[in-house]
């Protein structure tokens, strides 16, 4: 029976998807065990708004499919043995393909389910969702063991591969979807258990390079001022970035501001909904950023609309700055970018005589091999116009997942401890070695990319992994490699919610919580930290992730006893200087911006670098780029520029948002989005089944025809396991944040 409101418990917590982290209210069935429905809370950053997503896309928590046991794999061939066969050439299976995997048979999972169900129990109509993991095709491979025997087979394999192959042979990929205390205790668990900074996660595939060049530009990877400042703001730059579908109520105070007279100026090379919105719109070639706002810099310096008072105070390096940029003449950049040189000088001048302008950025900045070079441009081009440090002023980079953050602040990046503290700086490495209580290691870790081809080496590299909520079977390039790399491993354990692609690859499975069943702060694109609070019970065995990398820290010989998230958190903050003063119980309602002051009385700081930059010197370092090519260029046999990305109705590997039935129902297929000149020269029809193919692999999907995308450009989610995007994109990274090319690469679609 539907419960009245007035009988329903009442629930304050964040959403678990994007980095703007809207504060959500659930309301609770106890007698249930069940959310009812979820609505907005007023907080500064989201003011009671949602999106689809977070209004619906919570019944995840409740399928049945849930792991709710740790599991051993029984199988030693399964699937690693034919997986690496595949993946050497000597087959192309449904894994390899990624075909298959599932028919269309959707769950009908509401916000209540039997959660006591065995993970892959249909019973009462939750099916297996289309292209999921197959539960009675894998379960058969492993067998359900006690929490004990479990934690202690993992320790003593952990173990015994470091004592064989010393600290390098170890590594851990924890997620940005984990809260802030989950991430600093899986961090310190890799680097005080097993010696090693080989510690990574998500970050490595979505925003790495703009921390990168912010660090060198700024002294801090975190936002300069909030998405909500854009109210102060004469004009805006909304650049690779396709905020409706990932950022969707950052993207609604967009354009509410453009309502209340701030300019947009939208430069992406796709005609995504904020065109729509802009007073600009630049539709730029792929991969050519560095060209375009090198030639908006030339033009404001040559039309005088630099500041030259901030530049002599403020900046370091500009004169190399404006020799590079001198080269970029817009009727040069115009052959490189495809953007007539009128426009260039447009923007130019819409920016250069505004009194205050933010340059908003997402992943199609950031997801290049020219990701840093794509960010600095964007560093100078803010600096030596003077913008930043006030209101309506500064430089944000869109951070994608609810905690990527936090998650990055809590230090779980393979050349930082908490805070940005550099590893390789004796004097940090001496703090923490007091604070921990044991020897670190001097040596910046291996990248997530890194890791995964260490762990194809044939002697030494990674053998060991512990992969806390990470998906790279889907989410990491060219995951035939990926594969390759995971079912090479001499142990892998997998800590997660669902029965994931790479779970399929682990020794051992081992049941975490969701968000809704465990207390944790988030932190989002803005700073601000929040307090997830506990909404439902855990189904069957599952335990919170802090527990579970407790337990294992332990019997790795460490003599960790937290009794609670607040209590990880103060030591988090006791060696955070930017989180100081905050604590569980003075985040409120609303949560807080860092840095604060004084969080009893104060929201926090909004516009940072108002008096001085946090770089050694205080001021921005300006750092010239030359425009360099995409590495992988079309030609006659792989024509097409492949650009991947997210969908609004679902999330990253798709393994909450594909069990969301209200997100799922809405979209539920995979789709390559196409020009209609492109699919008319292929004879393609609006939801033809093709192939999309590139050097690495190939899937099949339907196409759409979409006036959004370029003449010889394609787009293709990379949320669905059935035509996995990253079967085709490529490993090549930046050479400064690690960060794969995931915004080109060569491909060709065909008729089926
Ligand atoms: Fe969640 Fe982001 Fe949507 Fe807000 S905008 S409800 S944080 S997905």
């Amino acid at each position: 029976a539907i419960r009245p409101r007035e009988e329903l418990d009442a629930v304050e917590s964040v959403c678990p998807y994007c980095g703007v982290g809207c504060a959500i209210t659930y309301r609770v069935d106890r007698e249930q065990n069940a959310i009812s429905f979820a609505e907005g809370r007023d907080q500064p950053g989201s003011q009671s708004r949602l999106c689809v997503k977070g209004r619906y896309g919570w019944d995840y928590a409740a399928s049945p499919q849930r792991l709710t046991v740790p599991l051993i794999r029984v199988d030693a061939a399964y699937p690693k043995g034919a997986l690496s066969a595949d993946v050497r050439g000597e087959g192309t299976g449904d894994r390899a393909t990624g075909r298959g995997g599932g028919d269309n048979d959707r769950g009908r999972g509401g916000g209540g389910g039997d959660r006591s169900r065995k993970p892959g129990d249909k019973r009462g109509g939750h099916r297996k969702p289309g292209g999921l993991v197959d539960y009675d095709e894998v379960l058969p491979h492993f067998r359900e063991a006690t929490w004990e025997e479990a934690l202690d087979l993992v320790a003593r394999r952990l173990r015994e591969i470091h004592a064989e192959g010393g600290p390098e042979s170890i590594a851990g990929f924890g997620s940005a979807k984990c809260s802030n205390e989950e991430a600093y205790l899986f961090q310190k668990l890799i680097r005080t258990g097993f010696g090693t900074n080989n510690v990574d996660h998500c970050t490595r595939l979505c925003h790495a390079s703009s921390v990168a060049a912010l660090f060198e530009g700024v002294g801090s990877g975190a936002v300069s001022t909030t998405y909500g400042d854009v109210v102060n703001a004469d004009v805006v730059i909304i650049t690779g970035s396709n905020p409706t579908a990932n950022h969707p109520v950052a993207s609604s105070f967009f354009k509410q501001a453009r309502r209340r007279g701030t300019k947009i100026i939208y430069v992406d090379p796709r005609a995504s909904t904020v065109a729509e919105h802009a007073d600009i719109h630049i539709q730029l070639k792929p991969g050519t950023d560095v060209a375009f706002y090198n030639a908006v810099m030339h033009e404001v310096i040559r039309l005088g609309l630099i500041d030259r008072e901030f530049i002599a105070s403020r900046t370091s390096n500009y004169d190399e700055l404006a020799r590079t940029v001198a080269d970029y003449p817009p009727d040069r950049a115009a052959q490189i970018t495809g953007v007539d040189a009128d426009s260039i000088r447009e923007v130019a001048r819409t920016w250069g005589e505004a009194g205050a302008g933010v340059v908003y950025w997402g992943m199609g900045i950031s997801q290049h091999t020219t990701g840093t070079d794509n960010a600095r441009c964007l560093i100078a081009l803010c600096s030596i116009t003077g913008n930043v440090g006030r209101p309506g002023t500064g430089l944000h980079p869109l951070r994608g997942q609810n905690n990527v953050q936090g998650a990055s602040d809590a230090g779980l990046i393979p050349m930082f401890y908490p805070d940005y503290q550099g590893v390789d700086r004796e004097a940090t490495q001496a703090r923490f070695e007091e604070a921990w209580g044991t020897p670190l290691n001097p040596q910046r870790g291996l990248t997530v990319t890194e890791i995964i081809s260490s762990a194809l080496q044939p002697d030494g590299g990674v053998r060991g992994m512990y992969m806390l909520g990470e998906n790279p079977f889907l989410s990491d390039p060219n995951i035939n490699k990926v594969r390759k790399a995971l079912s090479a491993l001499d142990f892998l354990v997998v800590q997660d919610i669902f029965l994931t692609e790479t779970a399929e690859f682990a020794d051992v499975i081992l049941p975490a919580t969701s968000y809704l069943e465990k207390d944790g702060t988030y932190t989002n694109t803005d700073r601000r930290v929040q307090l997830g609070r506990k909404v439902l019970d855990a189904p069957g065995q599952a335990r919170p992730d802090w527990e579970i990398v407790q337990d294992i820290a332990q019997r790795v010989g460490l003599d960790w006893a937290y009794g609670s998230p607040s209590e990880v958190f103060d030591e988090m903050v006791a060696l955070m200087p930017s989180y100081a003063n905050l604590a569980h119980g003075n985040l409120g309602s609303s949560g807080k911006l860092y840095p604060n002051s004084d969080p009893e009385h104060t929201d926090g700081t909004v516009v940072m670098f108002v008096e001085r930059f946090n770089t050694d010197d205080g001021l921005a370092h300006l750092v010239p780029a030359q425009w360099l090519p995409p590495k992988e260029l079309p030609d006659g046999e792989y024509p097409l520029v492949l650009n991947t990305g997210r969908l609004l109705e679902h999330w990253h590997t798709g393994s909450m948002t594909r069990r969301s039935y209200a997100l799922d129902a809405i979209s539920p297929v995979a789709e390559v989005y196409m020009h209609p000149k492109d699919a008319a020269e292929r004879g393609m029809a609006h939801g033809q089944r093709v192939r999309a193919r590139s050097r690495r692999g190939e899937i099949e999907l339907q196409v759409r025809i979409s006036h959004r995308e370029q003449l010889g450009n394609v787009f293709i989610p990379f949320h669905f396991r059935e035509a996995a995007a990253n079967l085709l994109t490529i490993d090549e990274v930046d050479p400064f944040g690690k960060i794969p090319e995931f915004k080109f690469c060569a491909v060709q679609v065909e008729v089926l």
